[in-house]
């Protein structure tokens, strides 16, 4: 069994999230905690949270993944540019604290020619400042599909900057199939192989929710370019394998494909029959 559900929009608050998403047939989703660009938050909401952390347990809904503004960088060679991904992060959790149990998923970052190690360092440093032994609410790295400067777009990036961390527990990995598609591992023709890999290096009990997208680039392209699933070239036999491998049950996973509405619920309607 996986939970199953798409990236929806956040304009009409977290009851109507929870709404839309059974209206699509999926059980989880995704959306931005704020304006992808990283704007300013809506305003804080605690009743509609509490409404829709009653609707979750009620209806067994899936952890949540909520996706932090993807222009944050939080290995940014200008020091302003990660204390606003530092606050605008820091901010997030302690919005997120309302609806405890979920899941808050970032793009570790570029390192804009400072070199890995030292991105890795920056990122590692920003989460000791923002994560907390009493929050509820886990951080997930998400594998990236190594374009230009990205850090993440290896196994190994992600173990060294859980490695560094103090409360490493607040911490796990999103792993998004379009990007490590891109970033050359073969989910396509052996996912075993790419689930053992991920196990000797980061550990499974780290994976917490999946992105299910295809790729429109072939195997290793390092793109990042999603296509709907069986448009690309992952196809939709590897998405079948995918919800019934026994390592990856029990995660949300969570449609950031091109699309609208329909063709989201015929999607999740996919990901669940598939997985049977
Ligand atoms: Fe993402
Ligand atoms: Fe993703
Ligand atoms: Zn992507």
């Amino acid at each position: 069994m996986i939970y199953a559900g798409s990236h929806i929009s956040s304009s009409r608050g977290y009851e109507a999230m929870g709404k839309q998403i059974r209206k699509l047939g999926g059980d989880t989703f995704a959306f931005f905690t704020r304006n992808p660009r990283g704007g300013r938050a809506k305003e804080l909401n605690i009743p509609d949270m509490e409404r829709f952390y009653t609707m979750a347990k009620l209806q067994k809904l899936g952890p949540v993944v909520a996706h932090a503004p993807y222009t944050l960088n939080a290995c940014a060679a200008k020091e302003e540019l990660r204390i606003f991904a530092k606050e605008t992060m820091a901010d997030d959790l302690a919005r997120l604290e309302h609806i405890p149990g979920n899941y808050y998923n970032f793009h570790p970052g570029c390192h804009v020619g400072q070199g890995k190690e030292k991105g890795i360092e920056l990122i590692a440093g920003l989460l000791n400042e923002i994560l907390k032994q009493e929050q509820q609410t886990i951080v997930l790295l998400e594998t990236m599909a190594g374009k230009g400067s990205e850090v993440g777009g290896t196994f190994e990036e992600l173990r060294e900057i859980l490695d560094r961390l103090r409360y490493p527990e607040k911490a796990g990995v999103c792993m998004d199939t379009c990007h490590v598609w891109d970033g050359g591992y073969d989910i396509a023709g052996d996912l075993d192989g790419v689930i053992t890999q991920f196990d000797k290096i980061i550990g499974l009990g780290r994976l917490k929710a999946i992105h299910t997208n295809d790729s429109q680039g072939e195997r290793g392209c390092h793109k990042d370019r999603h296509a709907r699933l069986g448009e690309g070239k992952i196809g939709l036999p590897a998405f079948q394998r995918l919800v019934v491998h026994p390592a990856l049950q029990g995660l949300p996973c969570i449609l950031e494909t091109p699309n609208d509405d329909a063709g989201w619920a015929k999607e999740i309607a996919f990901l669940k029959e598939s997985a049977g």
